[in-house]
């Protein structure tokens, strides 16, 4: 148990002092004392297993003690900018970086978010091509930033005003709540209750989705584009899959139209889905543009962009500048987010329980109704709650917030994601266990089973 401190005070000073923009999750929102590994605690003493991992950004567990100790070396050494002078850091760093990426993805810019890091590629993509416009998916988070948020599209995160000029959206290839279903082609140990008439070796669903997308490229931009971005699982609308095709099709088709392709890579990089570090691996594809952030640096504010010597090279013709980008600190905190991964063995452990938590939640798919669908890679994980699985109607804001309150209750923190929230996120610190999975499956159940009885009883 902590020394108490007075939430009323905190409720209090967070209501008249900070952004209303900023929202919080829970009817009483949490009052965080401390973490360690993939745990919380509040200042109550309450325990929680942090299954949304601070959205997504504690890739190797809250305060991992290799992050922590080389953090605190650093800190009593140098940290300003070192953008205009050397420090071996970021040199190191930039190798550790791109040994792990295929050519021809080999030169870094660092930046602080991932805002800025889409904002960056967004600019080098139009530089390198000369062309000007760019698609994203339907569904899509990218960024929050005047530039990025055209490539966003998620209806809450729009604002009236003008900005990402030059942006189209395409249809979503989503195989669960899309107008075209596909029940074995996605890349996940789950496929989606619904049917599909894919015949052996053709996928009807991913033609379909195809189709749409040449839609978009022979009506919403010119013939000639700057690129395409996407996230190789889409992350804030509840780890939609596409077809396991889509993106190779897309980026052939992106490219003969002149344009490069990037891959966001912000939530599903790092050994996050298991079977590879990065997400385009799963995809078969290799992207000009790569961005990170979040977990590469399990919560300290960094992030990059990683591309081709001659898009880099567009960049060079003048200046650019950005202060904070690759400093000593967050190249210490990357280097050691790194070898934490391969130390701990953090891909295949997000492998295997992320496997196994998948098998485990679609068990409760197949008993609960409402539970529509279950899906996603590795530690990426998705349960998008229904009315029922005929209709894959969103289950009402009231009932799916029960469910997941009482989850918080029972000691286990998931995130919200979808067009209407409509979606659990399952994004935990990769150094969750099995055993945590079992805990957390049989929360989920008990507020599965009580939301059920609550129904029965209306
Ligand atoms: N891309 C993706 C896929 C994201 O999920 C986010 C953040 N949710 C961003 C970009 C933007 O990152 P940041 O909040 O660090 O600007």
């Amino acid at each position: 148990k902590y020394k108490s401190y007075p939430y009323e005070r905190m409720q209090k000073i967070r209501e008249q002092s900070i952004s209303p923009s900023l929202r919080m999750y829970y009817k009483k929102p949490l009052l965080l004392h401390q973490g360690h590994m993939q745990w919380l605690f509040d200042y109550e003493g309450r325990r929680y297993l942090d299954l949304f991992a601070g959205i997504v950004t504690v890739s190797v567990g809250h305060c991992h003690p290799k992050v922590t100790v080389a953090t605190q070396k650093q800190l009593a050494r140098l940290w300003h900018t070192t953008n205009i002078y050397m420090h071996p850091s970021i040199q190191e760093y930039a190798e550790k970086l791109t040994s792990l990426l295929p050519d021809p993805l080999k030169v870094v810019y660092l930046t602080n978010s991932g805002s800025e890091a889409n904002d960056l590629a967004m600019f080098m993509a139009r530089l390198y091509t000369r062309n000007f416009d760019i698609i994203s998916f339907r569904g899509a988070y990218h960024g929050g930033s005047p530039y990025t948020l055209g490539l966003t599209s998620i209806g809450l995160y729009k604002h009236g005003v003008a900005n990402g000029f030059g942006c189209s959206t395409t249809m979503l290839p989503d195989v669960f709540r899309g107008p075209w279903g596909g029940s074995h082609c996605r890349d996940s140990p789950v496929q989606t209750v619904r049917k599909c008439s894919c015949s052996e070796g053709v996928c009807h669903a991913n033609d379909q989705y195809i189709e749409q997308f040449k839609d978009t490229l022979n009506t919403s931009v010119p013939k000639t584009i700057a690129g395409f971005i996407a996230e190789p699982i889409q992350g804030v609308n509840g780890a939609v899959q596409y077809p396991r095709s889509f993106l190779k099709e897309a980026y052939q088709l992106v490219r003969e139209r002149g344009g490069i392709c990037i891959s966001d890579e912000v939530q599903t990089g790092f050994g996050r889905t298991g079977s590879h570090f990065w997400g385009f691996q799963t995809h078969d594809v290799v992207p000009d543009i790569v961005t990170l952030a979040k977990g590469i640096g399990n919560g300290f504010p960094m992030a990059a962009v990683v591309t081709t010597k001659e898009i880099a090279s567009s960049l060079a013709q003048n200046l650019h500048f950005n202060t904070f980008g690759g400093s000593p600190l967050a190249c210490v905190v990357g280097a050691a987010v790194l070898d934490a991964i391969e130390e701990d063995g953090l891909q295949k452990n997000s492998e295997d329980v992320g496997t196994y938590m998948l098998l485990e939640l679609a068990k409760l798919r197949d008993k609960f109704e409402v539970v529509g669908d279950v899906r996603g890679k590795g530690l990426m994980i998705g349960v998008e709650m229904v009315t029922d699985k005929d209709s894959r109607h969103p289950l009402p804001a009231e009932e799916i917030n029960q469910i997941w309150e009482d989850c918080k209750d029972m000691g286990v923190l998931i995130g919200r994601g979808g067009l209407y929230s409509q979606t659990f996120r399952i994004k935990p610190p990769m150094c969750i266990t099995k055993k945590d999975v079992d805990f957390a499956v049989e929360v989920f159940h008990t507020a599965l089973q009580r939301h059920m009885e609550k129904a029965a009883a209306k």
